[in-house]
Formats: C-alpha cells, sequence, structure tokens
C-alpha cells in the first residue's frame, strides 16, 4: 500500500497535482498509521459493513478503510483533490467518491446504490463544521449504524459530558438522545500536517435502535432543551420563561408536576429529567 501518513509522500504527492491545503476546508491530514488503525478499530468496521466517510482528504484513511470494509462511500468538497485520490485509490473495487459538501448533498440518493442499505460513519472530521455535520446526521433520519469521528477534544468532551459540568450542555443532550457516546482515545496535535492548535480525540457513538418519539413531540423536548441553556447563570424557572412560548405560572406547574425545582440550573438535569419535563408540557399544548 502506498504509504500516505509519511510526511515525504505526502509533498511529493501536493507537489505533483499543485495542490495547496485549504485552510477554510479545515485540511489537517492524518501523517501516523497507528492512530488510522485505531480509529477503524474504534469503529469495529468488518467486511459486512458500508462506510461512509467525510473528507478523506488524501485518501489516507480511506485506503485502510477499503481494505476492512465491504463498501467505502467517501465524500469530499475540493475538487482539487479529486485526481489525487483517483491516483491513491486506483485499484480498489469497493470505492465510491463523490465530490459534493456533506452539508448539501442528500445521503440517501446515494444509500440505494450501495450494497448494504445501513451504514457507519467513520472520519477525521474538518473542525470548522463538526457539530452541524454531527447534527445533521443524527437529524435526518438516516439509516446510521454507528458514527466514529477524531474532533477537537474539547467538543469531544461536550460531547460525552455528565450532567452537572460546564461541558454539559445542548450538543451533550442532543447526542446522548440519539447514541451512546463514548470517547475512544485523544490524540495529539503532532500526527496532523499542518499541525492544528488544539489537540483532538475520537468519539464513538452508538445509533441507538429506535428513538421512540414522534417528530412534534421530538420537536418539543429539543425545544426544552434549548431553552433550558439558553442562560445557563439562571434558574430553570427563569430561562425556560426567557425562552419558551409558556407564561411563567405554566412553566412552574410543568417543573412541579416533573418534580424538577426550579431553582436548579438546567445543566443539572438528566436525560430522563429533560424527557419528563417536555412531557409535562405536552400536557398544555393544544391537542
Ligand atoms: N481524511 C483525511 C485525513 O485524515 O488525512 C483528511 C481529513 S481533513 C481534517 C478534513 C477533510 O474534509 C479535508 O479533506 C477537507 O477538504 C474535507 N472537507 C471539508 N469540508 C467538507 C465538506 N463540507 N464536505 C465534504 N468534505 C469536506
Amino acid at each position: 500500500m502506498d504509504k500516505l501518513t509519511s510526511p515525504r509522500r505526502i509533498e511529493q504527492l501536493l507537489k505533483k497535482y499543485d495542490f495547496r491545503m485549504v485552510k477554510r476546508f479545515g485540511q489537517n491530514f492524518l501523517i501516523d498509521e497507528n492512530i488510522v488503525l485505531k480509529i477503524i478499530k474504534a469503529a469495529g468496521i468488518t467486511k459486512e459493513d458500508t462506510v461512509l466517510e467525510i473528507g478523506p482528504g488524501i485518501g489516507t484513511m480511506t485506503q485502510y478503510l477499503c481494505e476492512q470494509a465491504g463498501h467505502v462511500l467517501s465524500v469530499e468538497i475540493d475538487k482539487k483533490l479529486i485526481p489525487i485520490l483517483k491516483e491513491t485509490m486506483k485499484g480498489h473495487d469497493n470505492f465510491t467518491l463523490v465530490n459534493e459538501d456533506i452539508m448539501k448533498i442528500d445521503l440517501n440518493q446515494y444509500i440505494g446504490e450501495l450494497p448494504k442499505d445501513r451504514f457507519k460513519v467513520v472520519a477525521n472530521l474538518p473542525y470548522y463544521i463538526t457539530t452541524p455535520i454531527i447534527m445533521g446526521l443524527l437529524e435526518k433520519d438516516l439509516p446510521v449504524e454507528s458514527i466514529t469521528v477524531m474532533i477537537q477534544k474539547e467538543v469531544a468532551e461536550r460531547i460525552a459530558a455528565s450532567p452537572g459540568g460546564k461541558d454539559y450542555g445542548a450538543l451533550t443532550v442532543a447526542c446522548g438522545f440519539y447514541t451512546e457516546p463514548k470517547i475512544s482515545f485523544i490524540v495529539p496535535a503532532n500526527v496532523f500536517m499542518p499541525r492544528p492548535k488544539v489537540d483532538s480525540a475520537v468519539v464513538h457513538m452508538k445509533v441507538r435502535e429506535a428513538v421512540s418519539m414522534g417528530e412534534k413531540d421530538k420537536k418539543l423536548f429539543f425545544s426544552v432543551v434549548k431553552a433550558s441553556f439558553a442562560n445557563r447563570r439562571k434558574t430553570l424557572l427563569n430561562t425556560l420563561s426567557t425562552n419558551l412560548d409558556y407564561d411563567k405560572e405554566t412553566i412552574r406547574k410543568a417543573l412541579n408536576n416533573a418534580g424538577i425545582d426550579e431553582i436548579r440550573r438546567g445543566e443539572t438535569l438528566s436525560m430522563d429529567e429533560f424527557k419528563k419535563l417536555a412531557e409535562e408540557f405536552k400536557k398544555f399544548e393544544p391537542q
């Protein structure tokens, strides 16, 4: 296999194709084979799996994914990387390359053509859009089995946080609602070219089987979560009064019925308490 983790090989490729790294696309390429293998191991990829890779870059992780998965679909925004990928991925017939923006593409359009209609997401994500990518994958009701991604360490800590701390927020609750998140390992900045300013972490999120909540209830649940974290220093009663369309007395009643003290802060509520609270608000909604 072409050793794409070698900085010399990367430089040679970039020169050959007159390619310059684009900061605005979050291009930090992996130069440590060990980390690539650890990410794939954390994702638990087998020949039974179809993988969606976001941002293959020059194909460093893509090559290993093709070795281990049944099929790999990679979506890369930068058209200048396409000829490089055509060279580095030559000979891999279980590989589909799509030159698109992951935020704009309709993935369902490609899924039908793949050998398996459920897929695992594996990626070294561009850091400037980590959260919208993850939330997009979860909210669009796509057939995703798991998401294993390298992201900024700080965002990984927010995703996997427990109630009560500063990291716990709407992102934690959203990821915990759809998946079982865990930090697989921390990655130092020196395994990338160019080297980013922050450390990274790999998070593995196994998507929960069926999220048994209808669309309308889900909307209400997430509006309660968002409002609870909107003013973190305010009591729940106050932040919910400011950020939800119910009057203060209704909010007091809902909190009371859910058994939640109105002077608590949003960041202390567990997933079950958020669910209970949303259930109570639902009783005040017109049927
Ligand atoms: N996978 C490669 C690696 O590990 O060396 C590259 C990872 S680099 C952190 C992020 C990659 O995502 C880049 O190749 C970048 O061009 C691509 N990218 C950035 N924004 C994107 C988007 N909106 N849609 C698809 N790919 C994107």
